[in-house]
């Protein structure tokens, strides 16, 4: 368990120092603010919805913890092609598995097994309660510009 749990470490420390997506695309469709004034994080996520509520492209900038940044990057990576209903329910489960304790995993039964698979490794996160906002704000903010609101707030 040890060694899975530093893989993880790696993955976000990787995510982290390099992310992925932070860039701003140049014909968005859909953009919000984030704002975690518990740790100071702020990050824009910019959307390019297509036909069908789908999720043509994805990035984000933005200033925050290592955290933070890590969560973005990886969610810029897991949402994009998928829907909007898609991305909202994979952060359902996402925010569970950030905050339950009684999280389990559904296995074959879950909604994208292979997208929660690699959610999977911002799930230590649930032992630090103050950290938990900064993993799940770049999906609050993804939902409120689905939502076409422009702010989101962990608060
Ligand atoms: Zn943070």
């Amino acid at each position: 368990m040890d060694d899975l749990r530093e893989l993880y470490q790696e993955v976000i420390l990787d995510h982290g120092k390099h992310p992925r997506n932070k860039r701003h695309p140049e014909h968005v469709t859909h953009a919000a603010h984030g704002n975690n004034p518990l740790c100071g994080d702020k990050v824009t996520i910019y959307l390019v919805i297509g036909e069908r509520d789908r999720i043509e492209d994805v990035a984000f900038e933005g200033r925050g913890c290592a955290i933070s940044t890590a969560s973005a990057s990886l969610m810029t990576e897991i949402v994009k092609g998928k829907t909007e209903a898609e991305a909202r329910a994979l952060f359902e489960r996402f925010h569970a598995m950030c905050t339950d304790d009684s999280y389990v995993s559904a296995g074959d039964d879950e909604i994208d097994p292979e997208s929660m698979d690699r959610l999977q490794v911002m799930a230590g996160i649930r032992q630090f309660p103050m950290r938990v906002k900064c993993a799940t704000l770049p999906w609050h903010t993804l939902t409120a510009a689905m939502a076409g609101k422009e702010k989101a707030s962990t608060e």
